[in-house]
């Protein structure tokens, strides 16, 4: 872990890793105790919604909508991830480019864009609106692929975890604190995002999850381009099929603002140094994550 106080302090930072963990919420940690010291001004507001949230660490393990990431990702070509993408002859295409390390040339952080599509027939990916609102929590990748009438043998899974891991914690969130139903609003703090910076569009699966709910989401991490930093972007439809008659198609194009439902907000830089910038401009929501 980096030092919570690195950069703020007058004295540069111990070397060595930053191992002092506050004994508050433990999810922060110093280098040293000087700058534990120092940092408290600042960390004293935050301590306590951190521990709160650090509480919930276990159900992390216990996510269903996840994937072990494979043994070994390495800079070795082909990697396993980019035969097995082959395999479905998905590898470099649309949404999948940064799936395996080869896109990472290809498609740099700075051009993210949330207009990849699936590269798949309309019947193998979730384009449209699912044929009935989601009825009871979706707890497997059964029960999803069922919802939305996959195949099974349909890779979508791959690319949304994401957004399903978002809709676990959501469903999680609600019966431990009730006071979020019947909120029209959902505010969500997405720390650290990474390779999903290209994989924005796999989000809009969002707007099924959530019928009439607006969500925004704050995505913080040091990989966010300075250059998009601040940047607004907007998600008012599903990640198109590769059928060129798909009903998908049609809505191409409708950046009608009061229509959209998922808000993506970008910010540069470590969870503790924005999240004051963060709350500044939410302070009528509350943050759920
Ligand atoms: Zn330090
Ligand atoms: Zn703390
Ligand atoms: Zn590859
Ligand atoms: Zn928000
Ligand atoms: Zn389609």
């Amino acid at each position: 872990m980096e030092c919570a106080a690195k950069g703020l302090a007058a004295e540069p930072c111990a070397g060595g890793v930053a191992d002092r963990r506050c004994g508050g919420c433990g999810a922060v940690a110093y280098c040293s105790r000087v700058h534990q010291i120092i940092h408290w001004r600042v960390h004293k507001e935050e301590c306590e919604r951190f521990a709160e949230q650090m509480r919930h660490i276990n159900a992390l393990s216990q996510f269903p909508f996840t994937f072990l990431e494979p043994p070994a990702l390495n800079h070795e070509f082909p990697s396993a991830r980019c035969l097995f993408l082959q395999s479905i002859k998905l590898h470099q295409k649309g949404l999948w480019k940064s799936e395996c390390i080869c896109g990472r040339d290809v498609a740099p952080l700075k051009g993210l864009s949330v207009e990849a599509e699936w590269n798949l027939q309309s019947s193998l990916c979730p384009c449209a609106e699912p044929k009935n609102p989601v009825s009871s929590a979706l707890a497997s990748w059964e029960a999803y692929y069922q919802w939305r009438s996959l195949p099974l043998h349909s890779p979508v899974a791959v690319l949304l975890h994401w957004p399903l891991t978002l809709y676990h914690c959501v469903q999680l969130s609600r019966t431990q604190t009730p006071r979020y139903d019947g909120q029209d609003t959902l505010c969500i703090h997405y720390l650290g995002p990474e390779k999903e910076l290209l994989q924005l569009a796999a989000f809009g699966e969002l707007r099924a999850l959530f019928p009439s709910v607006q969500i925004h989401i704050e995505l913080v991490g040091p990989e966010v381009p300075k250059s998009r930093d601040g940047e607004v972007v907007n998600i008012s439809r599903y990640a198109c099929c590769s059928d060129k008659s798909c009903c998908c198609k049609s809505s191409i194009g409708s950046k009608d603002l009061s229509c959209t439902a998922v808000t993506l907000k970008l910010w540069k830089g470590f969870y503790h140094e924005r999240c004051s910038d963060i709350l500044k401009v939410l302070s009528t929501i509350t943050p759920i994550f």
